[in-house]
Formats: structure tokens, sequence, C-alpha cells
């Protein structure tokens, strides 16, 4: 679970997170969504540390997200991220991207680490591209090795910045249907992302954020068929 309170975070003096409360619950699926520069990328972040927070609390599985660099590598521990640009290692193939962490932070041997790696690549669909290099992979398949990437670290939450918006369309849906499958298979979700259908088929909540607030948080059916503010129907009806 995640517990988020207040959080405030500045870039400068530009406020890019204005005092976010935010309740993930265990097994939860969350999709965020909101305009360009609302700060969502800003807010799933904060909850792995890439960026610190300046104000409020992110308590992650009971570990609450301080300065101390040990609770940033304990909650790392719990939290994989999967990123816009996948952001694979291109020196190392698939599977050699996939066992780096593992042996590196979780002490696993290579040889445990590489059966770890398959397993993972069986279950995003790429078992047979194991061993090719990320420039030899269509954008869809690297975005799913960067998912098999995460989960080799077995975290029990995962979050994603908008996982298929650098995909051309046709590799949209593949990647979309790996993380169906991660869905209901009962992982922890928090997904920033404009995918419409797969918000309403997958999330038990959406989140509305504007100008770094959250400005509506429902579940799925309301959430697009009654949105209580204008800036939600506004951004719905460009979008939709
Ligand atoms: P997008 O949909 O375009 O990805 P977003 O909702 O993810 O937008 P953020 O990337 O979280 O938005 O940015 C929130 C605000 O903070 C924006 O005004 C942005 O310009 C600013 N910002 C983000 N990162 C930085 C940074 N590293 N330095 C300075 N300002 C930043
Ligand atoms: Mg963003």
């Amino acid at each position: 679970a995640i517990t988020i309170s207040g959080l405030v975070k500045h870039y400068g003096s530009h406020r890019a997170l204005n005092g976010i409360d935010l309740e993930v619950r265990r097994g939860e699926r969350i999709v965020i969504c909101g305009p360009s520069g609302s700060g969502k990328s800003t807010l799933i972040r904060c909850i792995n540390a890439l960026e610190r927070h300046d104000g409020g609390s992110i308590v992650v599985n009971g570990i609450e997200l301080t300065a101390d660099e040990g609770t940033v590598q304990d909650i790392r521990q719990e939290v994989g991220m999967v990123f816009q640009h996948f952001n694979l290692f291109p020196h190392l193939t698939a599977i050699e991207n996939c066992m780096l962490a593992p042996q590196l932070n979780r002490g696993l041997t290579k040889a445990r680490a590489e059966k770890l790696a398959m397993h993972y690549l069986e279950r995003v669909h790429l078992a047979d591209h194991a061993r090719k290099y990320p420039s030899r992979l269509s954008g869809g398949q690297q975005q799913r090795v960067a998912i098999a990437r995460a989960l080799c670290m077995e975290p029990r939450i995962l979050l994603f910045d908008e996982p298929t918006s650098a995909l051309d369309p046709e590799m949209v849906n593949e990647v979309l249907g790996v993380m169906e499958e991660l869905a209901a298979s009962g992982v922890t979700m928090l997904c920033v992302t404009h995918e419409m259908g797969f918000a309403r088929r997958v999330a038990d909540r959406c989140v509305f954020m504007d100008h770094g607030e959250i400005v509506e948080s429902r579940d799925a059916a309301s959430f697009f068929q009654a949105p209580e503010s204008q800036r939600l129907r506004d951004f719905l009806a460009q979008i939709l």
C-alpha cells in the first residue's frame, strides 16, 4: 500500500505538486491522467525517490520515505518502475538487462538471475527474443523487456509513467495486454496513462490531476460517465 499525505514538490519557485493526498491499497489498480505539466510524472517519481519531495509524506508498505539512503533502497525493493522511454541499457541483451538489478541489488548468482529473467521474459511473451539487443527489438518489445526487468525485482507495487505513449499505435495493445495480465495477477499498480480503454477495463479508481493537485478521484465507471468537475469534463472531451 502507498499512503501519500499533503505532498508538495517545488522545482525552483514552481510548485509542481501542491498538496497531494492519495491512498493506494494493496492490490488496487489506479490510473492517473491529466494535462501536460499537471505533475503526474513528478508524483510517480517522488514515490520512487527519483525526485525528493519538499513537504508532506509518502509511506510505502509501512516505510516512510525520508532523506535516509537506507529507506530509499528499502522502498525501491518494494516498488518497480516502467518509464515512457523504456530506458534499457543498449549494450546489454534483453535478458542481461533483466539480470542486472537482481544480481546487484538482491545478491542473486548469475545462474539464478538468468533463470528469474527468463521466467519474466516468458511472462511478457518474449522468451524467443531474450538474447537480442534492444536495437534489434521493436518499441513494443523493448517496453515489454522493461516490464520484465521491473518484475525481476519482484516488487509488490508497479509504477508506470505513460508506458505506451512513445509507441507506434500498432504496438500499444501488446504492451497494454501484458499490463492487463499483470493487473489480473493482483499486482498493485499506479499507472499514468491516457489510454482510457485500458483505464475502463483495468482501473479500480481513476485520478485526474491538474496544476499539481488531484481534482477528481473515483471509480472508473463514474469517472467517465459522470465527471463532477468542469476541468475533467473538458479534459475527457479532448482525449476521448
Ligand atoms: P506530461 O503529461 O507532459 O508528461 P506531467 O503531468 O508528467 O506532464 P511533470 O513532468 O510532472 O508533468 O511536470 C510538472 C511541472 O513541473 C511542469 O510545469 C514541468 O515543467 C515542471 N518540471 C518537471 N520536471 C522538472 C525539472 N526537472 N525541473 C524543472 N521543472 C520541472
Ligand atoms: Mg509526464
